[in-house]
């Protein structure tokens, strides 16, 4: 028997997540953001949940052709456009979308040879100081893009820094707004973030949205708002199983560095999973887990293989029960990746992304 670890994604819950997208963005199109295969879900695997989409967002070409072969005949857009001249030929093939944000890029069209002139996405550099053309070189360049034979529509995009917290989009939303007034063409700003928390808004919302993370059923602004507040729903969960068990005395230690000691007795589990897991090694004594559903802490460090929890709410668990690292339990009870994150210092987004190779992955509804 293998390992008892698995991770499932959820398809029902991708279908939710979508439905709970559009209400904060009423008629926008929506781009599902699937680079990074996914958020490491996996492409294939979350195709069918996602599929309501208008479009597929990503931005490595090998992804494109995986879309592209799942029978996807939709808009497809490469979110940071094209590495080499080459991959114009392929854009061309498959019929991609693509940003464009530099010179370069305007270089390489401008000698690609194509039946079937692209539709491009101009980027912005609205303040992210990422990808994108300056504010005061946009309108040039969308001038340069617009007299080249191999360009069809100009779509105008940007991307936000910080959508999730306190300093908000306002400044970058009245530079994009101001470069690009008398500009025609399609707009895209919104990450899940800016939708959630400022979709409201039809400039911002504009004609297509591109959520990511809040499809998966990561809150952008935990802890601002939890899953639960924005009504998102995991789209994955990691399950392994209590492997072992050990009482301990008061005094006694736990793990590598002995870094828990016991106050007073207590029933420890030992759980099919550790860093190579992809669980974050960070997430010491007290980070949370669900033991058959009920809220517990792991105690210790976390291993290799294996992290050590405290069953004291959980008297009845033993070898076997159930171990929920996040997404939901069998009971229904869930604990969200954002929590998970938090205790170790990190974001929902890494967390689902560097899920272990070695984690077989199985498929919902
Ligand atoms: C990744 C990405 C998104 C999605 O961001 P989320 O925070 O996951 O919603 C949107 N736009 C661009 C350009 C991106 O790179």
């Amino acid at each position: 028997m293998p390992r008892p670890i698995l991770a499932t994604i959820h398809a029902q819950a991708l279908r939710h997540n979508l439905a709970r997208i559009r209400l904060a963005a009423p008629d926008a199109k929506v781009w599902g953001v699937v680079k990074a295969d996914a958020y490491g879900h996996g492409i294939e695997r979350v195709y069918e949940g996602l599929r309501g989409v208008d479009g597929f967002a990503l931005l490595d070409l090998r992804e494109a052709e995986r879309v592209r072969a799942l029978g996807w005949r939709g808009a497809i857009l490469l979110l940071e456009g094209v590495f080499e001249a080459r991959d114009l030929e392929l854009c061309s093939r498959l019929n991609l979308w693509h940003a464009v944000h530099c010179d370069e890029q305007i270089d390489m069209l401008a000698t690609h040879k194509t039946h079937q002139p692209h539709r491009v996405f101009l980027k912005m550099n609205s303040g992210m100081n990422r990808l994108g053309f300056a504010p005061a070189r946009y309108r040039a360049a969308w001038t340069r893009l617009n007299a080249l034979p191999q360009v069809d529509e100009i779509s105008l995009m940007t991307h936000f820094s910080d959508a999730d917290g306190p300093r908000g989009i306002a400044r970058q939303l009245q530079l994009f707004n101001e470069i690009t007034r008398e500009l025609p063409g399609e707009r895209t700003l919104a990450n899940s973030a800016a939708t959630l928390r400022h979709g409201g808004d039809p400039a911002v919302r504009a004609d297509w949205i591109r959520p990511g993370i809040a499809a998966y059923g990561s809150a952008p602004d935990f802890p601002d708002h939890d899953i639960a507040a924005w009504d998102l729903q995991p789209a994955m969960s990691l399950a392994t199983r209590i492997i072992g068990v050990q009482q301990l005395a008061a005094g006694d230690t736990v793990g590598y560095g002995s870094n828990f000691t016991a106050s007073a007795p207590l029933r420890i589990g030992v759980a099919a999973c550790g860093y190579a897991d992809g669980y974050p090694r960070h997430c010491n004594t007290g980070a949370p887990i669900l033991v058959d559903g009920v809220r517990t802490r792991i105690v210790g460090r976390v291993s290799m293989d294996m992290i050590t929890v405290d069953l004291t709410a959980v008297p009845g668990a033993g070898f076997g029960s159930e171990v929920t690292l996040w997404g939901r339990a069998a009971s229904g009870a869930v604990l969200s990746i954002d929590e998970v994150a938090q205790a170790g210092g990190t974001v929902g987004y890494e967390l689902m992304c560097a899920l272990a190779q070695r984690v077989p992955m199985v498929v919902a509804d």
